[in-house]
């Protein structure tokens, strides 16, 4: 940032500010007031004033009877005040006292006999005002050149007098010229030294401020004398502008400087002075903003971009064979089909859309074209091979859709790496049809990573076996005697069948399947049959279950219990003979036995004379041995009773 230093001088002077307040003063007492001529040359304070009610008047003549005409501090001569003496006006006397010295001396210098010369500018009014007190009996010179013409020129018979004055804003460089192209020591030459402290400080300080600043601002009305003289003053030593207020600095083209002064005119109101310096301070940081923007710009402009970097890229464009990428650089960006995806069932549109923000790898750059073809495939392989591998690391299970079926096994593609499932961890038997996999969705754990070639193996019956083991942990966490489970029968042999709970295999023995007696589980039940079973023992430590299968309910003992009693008559069948007699089936599960004494209503030798295996008979039921599951039946106890029937 620029050093900006406001000139101490800068701004009203006494005079000026001395005039101004009258004005005000005056409008606030609600006075009508007329200035003769701008009260100064500031148009914003003049502005402000008339939108308060002062009128400005170029002449006496123009002054309406309830005026009160104020003089500004410029002054006037002899001949306006006796005008507004005549029409009569209130007056205000706004004449600098300073100028108020000039005119007193021109006035006394003039009665003496004097010759005036007067050192300023012909057309400005203090000049004029100055003039109209010398009777005609002057000269206004400009400079010392001019002055040096008066002296060559001047008549030789030309005795008067001279008196030398300078308009109050005169340039003191100049005038000290000036005084050295007066005869020194002459007696008839006086010299008095007219120009306002004000001015004197206020030049002072703005040669100053110019000599070590690299711009200087000079404040104040294109009118304004001592402005003017300020700006002529400060151009010697750096670049200078003359300007009227803040807003002209938008309109001129500054430099950019590390010293920036500002000075302004005697006219020049505080507040404006402080605007410029306001302004000029946010020019400046904008103008830093610029260059550092169009800096960042140029060097984006100029960014060299590499084949295999990694860049960032919006999305401007998206058409039916490619994404137009805006990397901030001079080359065109672009992604073809390919390059954004390895699904080709997919359109650029699915994949990215205006606007967004993508990371993409360089695949080339074309610096003559303006071009570079970019990959967002590879960035998204790279990405979904560091997750691969990752989730190896973390035995992460993943998803995927099976699309290929290649040799010895399968292949999926997740986050754009090809992984590869062999045959043997497909999780299906061996021989099986790996087609039946195709687009289905798996879960599968990677086995293996191929770094240079960023392949990798899965497995989907390693997932298989963790669901199992998951699984089992949870069934021996859980698992309690008396728990129910449906099943199926994994495999049957001669001493039971072993059923899948869920990843843990559990065997109902033999005796356990049927109420009856069995020589074999095939005899009720088949692989692959489901079974309602429950945890009869469980051995945490072995990690055995046995389990039950058979019913109470179903117990052939319990069923005749509740439907038979002694006395009742029923069919039987003979299932066995023995020496002592015969066991015959009552209900399925439940046998009686005919003892031979109870055989026929004669003495029978041998059983097998009477009953053979499968004769069906009918028996009554004459005890019942509760306790020993004992009963005793008789097909005599039937005969006697149908006797006795018959009688
Ligand atoms: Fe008065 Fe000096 Fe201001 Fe002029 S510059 S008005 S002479 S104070």
């Amino acid at each position: 940032m620029s050093n900006i230093t406001v000139a101490e001088s800068a701004g009203f002077c006494f005079g000026v500010d001395r005039a101004v307040q009258m004005v005000y003063n005056e409008l606030e007492k609600g006075t009508k007031v007329a200035t003769l001529g701008p009260i100064i040359h500031n148009q914003d304070v003049v502005n402000d004033m008339s939108e308060r009610g002062a009128r400005i008047v170029e002449s006496v003549d123009e002054l309406e009877p309830d005026e009160t005409v104020v003089i500004r501090s410029h002054g006037v001569g002899r001949e306006i005040y006796e005008q507004i003496r005549t029409k009569g006006n209130r007056m205000l006397d706004a004449t600098c006292p300073f100028v108020s010295k000039i005119h007193k001396i021109v006035d006394r210098k003039t009665k003496e006999g004097c010759f005036i010369l007067i050192a300023g500018d012909a057309s400005h009014p203090e000049v004029q005002g100055i003039v109209g007190h010398c009777d005609e009996n002057c000269l206004v010179f400009k400079d010392n050149f001019e002055l040096k013409d008066f002296f060559q020129n001047r008549e030789k018979n030309f005795k008067k007098t001279l008196a030398f004055v300078a308009q109050t804003t005169y340039n003191i460089l100049v005038w000290e010229k000036c005084l050295k192209e007066i005869p020194e020591n002459a007696p008839d030459i006086v010299i008095f030294d007219t120009i306002c402290n004000a001015t004197d400080a206020r030049q002072t300080d703005a040669r100053e401020l110019a000599q070590r600043s690299d711009i200087m601002l000079v404040v104040g009305g294109r009118h304004s004398s001592n402005t003017v003289k300020l700006y002529e003053v400060c151009s010697r030593y750096c670049k200078t502008y003359h300007i009227e207020n803040s807003e002209e600095l938008r309109t001129l083209k500054l430099p950019s400087a590390e010293n920036i002064g500002i000075t302004a005119g005697a006219s020049t109101p505080a507040y404006i002075i402080k605007e410029v310096q306001t302004k000029m301070a946010e020019i400046e940081k904008e103008m830093i903003q610029e260059e550092e923007n169009f800096e960042e710009l140029l060097d984006q402009s100029f960014k060299k971009i590499h084949t295999g970097e990694k860049v960032k890229g919006t999305v401007v464009a998206v058409n039916n064979t490619e994404a137009i990428v805006d990397l901030g650089t001079k080359h065109t960006g672009y992604v073809a089909l390919d390059d954004l995806t390895d699904d080709a069932s997919k359109k650029p549109e699915d994949i990215v859309s205006v606007g967004d923000e993508i990371e993409l790898v360089v695949i080339k750059v074309n610096d003559a074209e303006g071009t570079a073809a970019l990959s967002k495939r590879k960035v998204d392989e790279q990405a979904g091979y560091e997750t691969i591998v990752k989730a190896k690391e973390e035995g992460t299970i993943l998803e995927g859709v099976i699309q290929h079926v290649v040799n010895k096994g399968v292949t999926l593609n997740v986050l754009g790496v090809r992984v590869f499932i062999p045959a043997s961890q497909t999780g299906l038997p061996r021989g099986a049809e790996l087609e039946q996999l195709l687009k289905k969705k798996v879960e599968f754990m990677i086995i293996e990573v191929t770094e240079g070639r960023k392949r990798a193996v899965g497995s989907i019956r390693a997932v298989q076996n963790a669901r199992k083991e998951e699984a089992k942990a949870k069934f021996w966490e859980t698992a309690a005697v008396g728990d129910t489970f449906t099943g199926k029968i994994k495999s049957l042999t001669s001493f039971g069948a072993f059923v899948d709970l869920g990843g843990i295999d559990g065997m109902v023995h033999i005796s356990e399947l049927s109420w009856k007696r069995l020589k074999h589980p095939s005899e009720v039940v088949s692989v692959g049959d489901t079974l309602e079973v429950y945890i009869k023992e469980l051995d945490k430590e072995s990690n055995r279950i046995s389990l039950g299968y058979k019913k109470a309910e179903d117990n052939p003992w319990e069923i005749f219990m509740n439907n038979y009693q002694v006395g009742d008559v029923v069919k039987a069948t003979i299932v066995s003979t023995t020496s002592f007699g015969a066991f015959a089936q009552i209900i399925d599960g439940v046998d009686g036995l005919i003892h031979i004494s109870q055989i026929a209503d004669r003495k029978v030798e041998n059983v097998k004379d009477v009953l053979s295996e499968g004769d069906e008979v009918d028996v009554k039921i004459i005890d019942i041995d509760a306790d020993a599951k004992r009963i005793s039946i008789s097909i005599r106890a039937l005969l006697e009773d149908n006797a006795d029937d018959a009688e």
